[in-house]
Formats: structure tokens, C-alpha cells, sequence
């Protein structure tokens, strides 16, 4: 059921199974029966057309001679009563049952589709579908005594793309809608404006049947209407309901009857020796039904073109769909009109290849269904009070909560999560409900209460808000008031985002190390510090399982040269979780990129992991990147290719004179089908480029990401050399009491010097100031410190700067 929406209140029923169009053919009686070019196979199936050479019409040698079409059936001289019996009955028998039916009669004019439809008014005998079709409804209705049905009949005529209502002319037609217009609702299709009568009985119904046919031949004659090109569309409608009053449901379905115009071509086909396969309509309207009935054969079709013309606009929800569809193609037997009968059956063969899936319109008397629930709530309730009685409950009202009730409970919810209530007392369901309800409310205003609490103190940031955060990360991850999480050193460290995206679970062991790294004075700041803060969000990125590690280190091992020379000396114990539990230090540093082994190991193993996280994002990305590329490639050599095709089909049509009808081109099958298909697959080409666009600007995020992140891998491991194999162990304590600031920061040469100068005045202090009393020691440590802590913060901030730039340019 995938071309049809239910309506609100409208319910199709499957029957299960798809189905095929019912193709049939009708041939025209005649005594000059082209027995030699037609053949009929023996199960009455098929027809084999043979087309004999003609030299004289100049026709190609290769050009086909013989076609064979499969059918359901095939009517050869066949009486009406067996063509109504045939094509007919069943479908009508299940309209009344609440399956759309539909029956069309295509085929050239003088064929006989109007013999067929309506049969010959004057004699019984002769009268055709319409007439038998109205008589088996009522029949039917006769048979089914437990049903209420009514039956309702339009006639309309689509001629020229205009709209005639054939029923307009009957004394108890209100005042007219003009023009008429199709119009789309949930249920279907419908006319507004068009006539629609109630009948009764059969003779009713005939006499409608003949006022249309009548106004029919009329308007013909005073509208100057070549009535060969004029649709007719009868429709029954029915509505069936159960006489028993408690079945809410009832059924609704339409039989349309169809006569068509005539789908012959242009006279200057034959003579001329233009190619059979060429079809080019006299009626736009018939090629635009094929186009519909094309697109419907094709299962992979989504769209189906109903709305390019009046007839097909008309009979959407009567082609394909949830419809029963029966095609009667009337040819005649003649050589002669062999053309227009191969073009016939071939619209025949296609129809066979729609399927639709039957269903029934089942539909709910909104009255009658409150009618019946409103009775069943009484006797429900009924039930309860005496359920209540025998249970010795005290009366229990089972009515809607109102204000008063539900603020109560609101209460006694809060009481109890405050610890103030117990238990709150089960009364009935509805109360049950109102609980959970109320439940929802608290914590939902607790949730704001605590944001709002939060907003007063922090500035917080939407983990989601991607802009956001790396506005944020520009800006050094410090806000204003330095209550975000960021780096002390203010540097926009590539791992930014991961802060962002903790999750809670195990805590790494690395965890232990960086938390040792925690200045004693931040320490003393407590919990709540900033900095400490901080920290900890470092430690979880250990936490982002963005992917699992599962890439190579990359380029940042070969970010430094093996150097033979000093890459035998041993490298640091990796399980050094406290500094001081370290091996003593060994008396030459060791090589850097051994030591970088190391410190990715062990201190730098969660930057590393992230880092390489990060990369494989981004390898990722790039993969797709290019596999995205790759098919755009291939869907722009597919439209080169289509195009070509397609210009080339153009200049086929150009060479064999194109026909023109108010100015729409009729372009055929082939033609067609290629336009859908470059349509198709622009669509693609530009869903494509956008998905390509999206994905550079991922993958430029995540580079910039992974450049962050190499640089502070490099960074964090430039400090931890310093600290562990550089700066003397001495000056480290000695810098490290009273600052936050981790000594491997500082440029080795620079403390070094520093460690001199402040050794030089310290002593020179030691002598100005001893005089003045032991007590006064601790003061100028204090104040040596001080100016210490000062130096490195002026070199901090230098550092900061030149990092600064080389990360902008
Ligand atoms: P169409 O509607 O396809 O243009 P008609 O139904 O008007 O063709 O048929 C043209 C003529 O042929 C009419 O006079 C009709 O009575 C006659 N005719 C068509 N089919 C049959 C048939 N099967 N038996 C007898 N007469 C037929
Ligand atoms: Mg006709």
C-alpha cells in the first residue's frame, strides 16, 4: 500500500494479495477477418500479430514483422451477455462488498468501446456493461436483506480538457458548480460540482443512464463536439451499512465505468512508411494515461503522474491502488487497421503489467460508534459500583480529577519525596495515573530549578552547540569570569571538545598521575576550584569513546629521527604512577624519541589515545570523503551518458516530424523514460555534493582537531622531559611550592639562569636582612617566591603569545 494514505477515518482492508490488471480484448466482428495476420493461441490468451513484407511501401527489411501479446482473455464474436459475464461480473460483485472497481474501454474509434460500455439502447439484448452492471447491483442488494444500501450515480464527460456534468439537465440538480474541479481529500478523488444521484431502483438507475447517453449525443451536436474524443466516466457509488444497530462500521466503494476516447493517431502513419513502433496521439490526454500506466507497471516508481491531465486526475484513485482494474481494448479484425490494432494491444500488454492491492474501504459512523461506547461506559460503571459494593470499598469516584484533587496529590508527591509522607494510598487507576503524573511535574521543575541555580553561578555551554564550544576554545576555554573549564596556560588545546562529551565510568589510571599534578596551593582551593575542575575534566577524556583506539600512532612517531647514538640507553620505567616512586634519573637524559615512547605510555597515554582517536575520525572521514567523490563521478558520467541518449532520442523525434498539441510536445515511452531518469539522477548528483560538502567541513574540523592535538601531545611532552630528565629535581621543588605553574613549562635555559639570579639575591638578601631577626627569614622566602612566581608568569605569558601565533597563521 504504498501509493495510497489512509484517510482519518477511513480503513482499507487488505485482501492480501496483489493482483494484476485484467486485459482483455474485444475484437469487432467482421467478414474480412485477417485470418493470415492475426492468430489467437489456443488457450484464447494470446495474440500473435504477423505483418507481411511490402516491398511497395518501401518498408526497411529489419523492421519487425511479428508480435506476440499475452492477455486474460480474448472476445471473439462473443455476445454481450458473455462479455459482461467475462469482464464484468466479479469486479461488480466485489464493489458491493467495498472494493473500488474499474472498467475502461480503449481502442480506435468505430472499434467499439461505446458498444461494449453502453450497449445498443434500442434492443435489450444488445445493452452493454453499464446497463447489466446497474441491474447486478440491485440485484445484489435484494440478496442482502441485513445491509442498508444505497446506491448513487454520476456521469461525467471530460472533452478538451473541460468537464460536463452528463446529469446536469435532471429537474433535481441544485444550483451548479462552475466550472467543475477535482479535488483531493484523505478519502480520494472527487468532482466538485458534479451531480451525484441517489437511486433507488434499477429503473431509476436507467432512466439517469439514458438522460446522460441522450445528452451525450445533444451536446455533441449543439457544442460542436467530435464525440470520438470525449471520455465518459459513469460511476456507481456505494454505501453499505449493517442493519444491526451496534456495527459502527460500514463499507463505501465505486465502480467507474469508462468509455474512452479514441486512442487512433495520425492519419500520415501507413502511406508513408513511417515506423510502426512510433506513437505519437491524436488525444494528449490517452498519452498521458499511458505515461500513468507506465509509471504504475514500474515498480520502483514512487511517482505517479495523475495530475497532467483532467482524465487521469479524475481516475487517480480509481487506477492501480487499492482498486479491482479490468481493461477492455477494442480492435477490429481487419488488415486495414492493423496499425492502430498493434498500438491497441500494446496499450493492452502494458496495463497487464500494473498491479494493484485490492482492499476494502471500511469506514467508522463517528455517531454510531459514541452511541455504542457511551453505552458500554454506563455498563461498565454500573459494574464497578457493584464490584465496589461487594468489596466493601466505600464509595469510589471514578469521574475525572479535577484542580482541587490534583493539586493534592502534587502535595502528597512532593511530602513524600521530601520524606514527610510514607506511603501514598492506592485509591484507583485513575489516581494511579495522576501520581506518575505529578511525579513527572516535581522532578521536571526540580531539573529547572537546579539549571536556573546553576545558570546564576556558571555560564554553561550545550555540549551539542558545536559553534559554541569552539567559540569557546578560541577564546582560550576561559569565560570572563573563569568559570569554564579550560587550561590554566589559556592554550586552546586540540582535545577542547572532549571535555564537553564526559561520560561517567571507570577513571583511568593516568587519572592518578595528572591528579599529582595538582599544585598544592590549588588543592588547598577546594573542590570547587576552577582549576581542580579543570583537571579532572582533563582526566576524563579518558572517558570520550568517540571510537575505539584501533589506528597506528601515525605520524607523530616518526616526529622525531631515531638517533642511533642514544637510543640505547634504557628508557623509563612506564609504571610510574607517583613521581616519587621513580627510579632514580638516569645521569644522561635519555633520546627523545625514546623518551616520547615513554611519555606515550605512560603520562601522555591519554592524549595520545585521544589523539589518535581523533585521527582515525578523520582518516575516517577522508575515506568516505572519497568515496563520495568516486560516485559522484560515476553519477556524472551516468548524466553525460542519459543526456546523450537523450538528444539523441530528441533528433530521432526531430527527423520523423513531431507532432505538437497547444503547444505540449508528445514525446514517447523511450523518450520519456530517460527524462525520468536524468531527473533521477540530478536529484542524486546534488544529494551527493551536499553530503560531500557536509563531510569537508567535518573533515576540516577534524584536522584542526588533530593538529591541536599533535601540538599538545608535543607540548606535554616537552614539559615532561624537562621535568623528568632537565631541570634539577632542587630547582623543581623549589619552583613548584606557592604556584601552579609546572616547572617543564619554563625553557630549561631560562630557569636555569633564573635559578642563578635568584640564588645571587637571595644570598645578598640573606645578608641585608638577617640583622633584622630570624623571623624575618620566612618573609623574604616568601617574598624571593613571589618575584619567582612573577618571573614565570611573565614568561608564561610570552609563551602563551607565540603559541598564539603560530596557531592563527
Ligand atoms: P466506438 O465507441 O469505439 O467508437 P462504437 O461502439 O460506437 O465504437 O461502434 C461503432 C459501430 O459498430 C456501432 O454502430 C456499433 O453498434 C457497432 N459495433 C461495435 N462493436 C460491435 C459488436 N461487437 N457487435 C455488433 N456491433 C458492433
Ligand atoms: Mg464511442
Amino acid at each position: 500500500m504504498k501509493r495510497h494514505k489512509n484517510g482519518n477515518k477511513q480503513y482499507f482492508t487488505r485482501m492480501g494479495t496483489r493482483k494484476k490488471v485484467q486485459a482483455f480484448v474485444r475484437v469487432k466482428p467482421t467478414d474480412d477477418f485477417a485470418h493470415e495476420m492475426i492468430k489467437y493461441g489456443d488457450d484464447n490468451k494470446s495474440i500473435d500479430i504477423h505483418l507481411k513484407k511490402d516491398s511497395r511501401r518501401g518498408v526497411v527489411n529489419n523492421q519487425q514483422t511479428d508480435w506476440s501479446f499475452k492477455l486474460d482473455g480474448v472476445l471473439h464474436d462473443a455476445s454481450q451477455d458473455l462479455v459482461y459475464e467475462t469482464v464484468a461480473r466479479d469486479a461488480v460483485s466485489q464493489a458491493l462488498d467495498g472494493y473500488n472497481g474499474t472498467i475502461m474501454c480503449y481502442g480506435q474509434t468505430g472499434a467499439g468501446k461505446t458498444y461494449t460500455m453502453t450497449g445498443a439502447t434500442e434492443n435489450y439484448k444488445h445493452r452493454g456493461i453499464l446497463p447489466r452492471a446497474l441491474q447486478q447491483v440491485f440485484k445484489m442488494i435484494e440478496e442482502r436483506p441485513t445491509h442498508a444500501i444505497t446506491v448513487r450515480v454520476s456521469y461525467l464527460e471530460i472533452y478538451n480538457e473541460n468537464l460536463f456534468d452528463l446529469l446536469s439537465t435532471l429537474p433535481y440538480v441544485g444550483p451548479s458548480v462552475t466550472p467543475m474541479t477535482i479535488v483531493e481529500n484523505p478519502q480520494g478523488v472527487f468532482i466538485k460540482g458534479l451531480s451525484v444521484h441517489l437511486t433507488s431502483q434499477e429503473e431509476d438507475a436507467f432512466s439517469l443512464l439514458f438522460e446522460g447517453e441522450t445528452n451525450r449525443i445533444i451536446a455533441s451536436h449543439t457544442m460542436n463536439k467530435n464525440s470520438s474524443r470525449s471520455h465518459c466516466i459513469f460511476t456507481i457509488y456505494m454505501e453499505a451499512h449493517s442493519r444491526t444497530l451496534s456495527d459502527e462500521k460500514y463499507i463505501t466503494s465505486k465502480i467507474n465505468l469508462v468509455d474512452l476516447a479514441g486512442s487512433e493517431r495520425l492519419g500520415k502513419t501507413g502511406s508513408e512508411g513511417r515506423v510502426l513502433k512510433e506513437a505519437t496521439y491524436i488525444n494528449k490526454s490517452l498519452s498521458f494515461l499511458e505515461q500513468a500506466i507506465i509509471a504504475l507497471g514500474d515498480q520502483k516508481r514512487d511517482h505517479i503522474p495523475f495530475r497532467q491531465c483532467k482524465l487521469t486526475h479524475a481516475l487517480k484513485d480509481s487506477l492501480g491502488g487499492n482498486c479491482n482494474m479490468v481493461l477492455v481494448t477494442n480492435i477490429y479484425g481487419e488488415a486495414a487497421q492493423l496499425e492502430e490494432t498493434l498500438s491497441s494491444l500494446r496499450f493492452a500488454s502494458r496495463m497487464k503489467l500494473v498491479t494493484t492491492e485490492p482492499a476494502i474501504n471500511e469506514k467508522y459512523d463517528a455517531e454510531r460508534m459514541v452511541k455504542n461506547l457511551e453505552k458500554e461506559l454506563a455498563l461498565l460503571k454500573q459494574e464497578l459500583a457493584i464490584h465496589d459494593s461487594l468489596a466493601n470499598r466505600t464509595l469510589v469516584n471514578y469521574d475525572p480529577m479535577d484542580e482541587i484533587q490534583i493539586a493534592e496529590i502534587n502535595s502528597q508527591v512532593r511530602r513524600y519525596l521530601e520524606g514527610t509522607l510514607d506511603e501514598i494510598d492506592i485509591i484507583n487507576l485513575r489516581q494511579i495515573q495522576e501520581v506518575f503524573n505529578q511525579f513527572r511535574v516535581v522532578l521536571s521543575q526540580q531539573e529547572q530549578e537546579v539549571e536556573s541555580a546553576l545558570r546564576r553561578k556558571y555560564t554553561l555551554i550545550d555540549k551539542n552547540d558545536f559553534a559554541a564550544i569552539s567559540a569557546v576554545q578560541k577564546a582560550g576555554l576561559v569565560d570572563a569570569e573563569g568559570h569554564l573549564v579550560g587550561e590554566p596556560d589559556g592554550q586552546s588545546f586540540g582535545l577542547g571538545v572532549a571535555p564537553f562529551s564526559i561520560k561517567p565510568g571507570k577513571k583511568s589510571r593516568s587519572k592518578k598521575t595528572l591528579k599529582d599534578q595538582l599544585s598544592s596551593s590549588a588543592r588547598k582551593e577546594g573542590a570547587s576550584s576552577p582549576v581542580s575542575g579543570k583537571d579532572l575534566d582533563v582526566i576524563s577524556i579518558s572517558k570520550t569513546q568517540l571510537i575505539p583506539p584501533s589506528s597506528k600512532d601515525g605520524d607523530i612517531k616518526d616526529m622525531f629521527p631515531r638517533d642511533r647514538e642514544t637510543s640505547s640507553i634504557e628508557p623509563l620505567p612506564s609504571d610510574s604512577p607517583k613521581e616519587e616512586l621513580r627510579p632514580p634519573r638516569p645521569s644522561t637524559p635519555p633520546s627523545k624519541p625514546v623518551a616520547f615512547e615513554d611519555f606515550k605510555n605512560e603520562r601522555g597515554s591519554e592524549i595520545n589515545r585521544i589523539f589518535k582517536e581523533n585521527k582515525s575520525i578523520l582518516n575516517e572521514r577522508r575515506k568516505r570523503a572519497s568515496e563520495t567523490t568516486q560516485r559522484i563521478n560515476v553519477i556524472k558520467r551516468e548524466i553525460d551518458v542519459t543526456k546523450d541518449a537523450l538528444n539523441f532520442q530528441k533528433s530521432l523525434r526531430e527527423k520523423q516530424g513531431e507532432y505538437e498539441n497547444k503547444g505540449l510536445m508528445i514525446i514517447d515511452e523511450e523518450e520519456f523514460l530517460l527524462i525520468l531518469k536524468l531527473k533521477d539522477l540530478k536529484t542524486q548528483y546534488r544529494n551527493e555534493y551536499q553530503e560531500l560538502r557536509d563531510l569537508r567541513a567535518e573533515i576540516q574540523y577534524c584536522q584542526r582537531l588533530v593538529d591541536q592535538c599533535r601540538h599538545r601531545l608535543l607540548l606535554e611532552f616537552d614539559i615532561w622531559y624537562n621535568e623528568s630528565f632537565v631541570i634539577p629535581e632542587d630547582v623543581q621543588a623549589a619552583l613548584k611550592q606557592g604556584s601552579s605553574i609546572r616547572p617543564g613549562m619554563v625553557p630549561v635555559n631560562r630557569i636555569v639562569s633564573l635559578g642563578e639570579d635568584d640564588q645571587d639575591r637571595f644570598s645578598q638578601l640573606q645578608q641585608t636582612v638577617l640583622p633584622e631577626g630570624p623571623d624575618s627569614i620566612s618573609f623574604y622566602n616568601a617574598k624571593v617566591k613571589t618575584e619567582q612566581k612573577h618571573n614565570y608568569m611573565k614568561t608564561m605569558v610570552g609563551l602563551q603569545q607565540s603559541h598564539r601565533k603560530q596557531s592563527h597563521q
